[in-house]
């Protein structure tokens, strides 16, 4: 076991740990509510650090990142856990496997040898996917801050629940992240996932401060967060941080405990042209391989910049993010 970053020692072996807005206060011998951190005598312990359950080699499209060097690939890792409970979870199986099946899969992989992996496979970062990394904290970070002095660089796929110590400690390793926006509804992150909004919120204008690029992720769930009210504010939230971000529109799939009906296209198309009246420069569908949605066109002169397919980029005409065809500035890391 791995002592953890960011706690505090409280009285009669209590810990707090500092690393989600959660602020879980643990009692000896037992483990905050992701269930991969645990107190035993008075210290805190990651349970994960040596529990590396996906190891892949992932088109940075996947993360979704359309903005962040297309076209490469990323080494993609997870452990299991999650400081959420979304009953529509797509990564269910190992997200909530310490919750649900009370056991923690996985391998140890050191970061010195995912540092190397990257190399190998000739990634130019390595994703902290499919799980929450903020659960992983100590293993990332430690990956991360090698992968940076080697010129790889780190992205974080996250739901934006860390606490501002965590960013911050993070940061200068961090290069991009893409972080899930589910809802624009507190009640919505209280009684759907387990969260509350406003740590959200404030993580993507800080993170938009420290200068790391963002994409923004919004899973469309039928009745749930798609009314035109809640995308309009959400897109206005988007758009007071930087009408620059990326936002990612995609479709939702019944998933975990879910059995609401897919998300219909014509609602993925309504949301877009909310995002597109808010002022945003940059909107996708998601989860519609082979639709136009996914491609990238110049905010300026409307010029398809960049063609894709599902997770490949079939063609690209910005060098130095610049368009080909005006001239325009295209923000991101091209
Ligand atoms: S990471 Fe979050 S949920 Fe897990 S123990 Fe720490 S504060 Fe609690």
């Amino acid at each position: 076991m791995k002592e953890a970053y960011l706690y505090n020692k409280l009285d009669k072996d209590k810990v707090r740990c500092n690393l989600c807005s959660h602020r879980c206060v643990i009692e000896n011998k037992y483990s905050g509510r992701c269930s991969v951190r645990k107190n035993d005598g008075g210290l805190l312990y990651s349970l994960v650090y040596d529990k590396i359950i996906s190891e892949n080699v992932d088109p940075i499209e996947k993360k979704p990142l359309f903005h962040f060097l297309p076209g490469t690939m990323s080494l993609s890792i997870a452990t299991p856990g999650c400081n959420f409970k979304c009953f529509f979870c797509q990564n269910w199986q190992i997200s909530q496997m310490p919750c649900d099946y009370d056991t923690i899969e996985g391998k140890a992989i050191s970061p010195e040898k995912l540092v190397k992996d990257a190399q190998l496979y000739n990634c130019e970062s390595i994703s902290y996917t499919y799980t929450e990394p903020t659960v992983y904290f100590e293993l990332a970070y430690d990956t991360a801050r090698l992968a940076s002095e080697k010129g790889i660089k780190n992205v974080f796929v996250t739901n934006g629940f860390m606490t501002k110590e965590c960013l911050e400690m993070v940061r200068p390793y961090l290069d991009a992240a893409n972080i899930d926006l589910k809802s624009f509804s507190d009640d919505f992150y209280r009684k759907k996932v387990d969260g509350r909004l406003k740590p959200v919120l404030d993580n993507i204008r800080l993170m938009h401060e420290f200068g790391i690029w963002i994409e923004v992720t919004t899973l469309l769930i039928p009745g749930l967060n798609d009314s035109v009210e809640e995308l309009e504010s959400l897109a206005k939230f988007l758009t007071s941080v930087s009408d620059r971000i990326p936002w990612h529109i995609s479709a939702y799939y019944p998933q975990y405990k879910s059995d609401i009906p897919q998300t219909e296209i014509s609602s993925i198309v309504r949301a877009i042209d909310i995002g597109k009246k808010a002022g945003l420069k940059y909107i996708y569908g998601g989860n519609i391989p082979g639709s136009k949605y996914e491609n990238t066109s110049c905010p300026d002169c409307k010029e398809m910049l960049i063609e894709r397919h599902g997770f490949s980029v079939i063609n690209s005409k910005i060098k130095n993010n610049v368009c080909a065809g005006c001239g325009a500035v295209i923000d991101g890391v091209f």
